[in-house]
């Protein structure tokens, strides 16, 4: 059983990044900003709470997001282990997190704003299947279009300059100061995000010492 915590600034390439390794080693990718996009999408109970305050970019109540990790992780569908994409956010949920759960490492994934701000413009979504694309590393065959499903590729609600100007911001207030927290009781993993996604891969799974799969 393997289980981690992937964190990093917006457009740092976490959901890449935790995408591969659960592909590499069938583990369980729980990521808290798909399971709440889900529900907007589908206009959910939930939706209604949390619609305007995601498209803003601020962060969500903790205790609607810990009743969201709670619920998803009482699941146990993650028989190999999971990697946990964008929770904790702030402190008192990284003390949610750390006085019921525990992990084996945080994989902390560094890249300056410069370059998340560019990535974060670049990126699309595929409005049917959800597929992600970047323009500047991974374009659609034809402008727009998913390679995959043929839908319809848009930009989230919150890629815009404003949000994205609250989410590093929050990034930077309430996220980073809880690595140290990580830091102290578990194994912190940082890797440089501003190489190729391959490499960046390579050297999480070096650090983590998982076997060549
Ligand atoms: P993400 O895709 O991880 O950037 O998440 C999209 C949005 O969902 C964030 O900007 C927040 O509004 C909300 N969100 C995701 N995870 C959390 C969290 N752990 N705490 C609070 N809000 C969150």
């Amino acid at each position: 059983m393997r289980k981690y915590i992937i964190m990093g600034v917006q457009g740092c390439g976490k959901g890449t990044q935790a995408k591969l390794l659960c592909a590499g080693y069938d583990l369980t990718h729980l990521c808290v900003g798909d399971i709440f996009r889900w529900n907007v999408q589908n206009h959910t109970k939930l939706a209604a709470r949390i619609k305007r305050i995601m498209a803003s970019g601020n962060l969500v109540g903790d205790e609607v997001v810990e009743e969201i990790v709670r619920r998803r992780l009482d699941e146990h569908d993650w028989n190999y282990g999971f990697v946990l994409d964008g929770f904790p956010r702030n402190r008192p949920q990284a003390e949610f997190f750390l006085e019921s759960y525990d992990i084996d490492a945080t994989i902390l994934i560094e890249v300056p704003d410069e370059v998340t701000r560019e990535r974060i413009q670049a990126r699309r979504l595929c409005a049917k299947c959800g597929l992600d694309y970047n323009l500047m590393f991974h374009r659609p065959a034809q402008d727009g279009v998913c390679d995959v499903c043929k839908g319809k590729l848009v930009q989230r609600l919150d890629d815009n300059e404003e949000a994205i100007r609250t989410r590093l911001k929050n990034y930077h207030e309430k996220t980073a100061p809880i690595i140290e927290l990580f830091k102290r009781k578990e194994l912190v993993v940082v890797v440089d995000g501003t190489r190729s996604p391959d490499a960046i891969q390579a050297d999480i799974r070096r650090q983590l010492k998982l076997p060549q799969v």
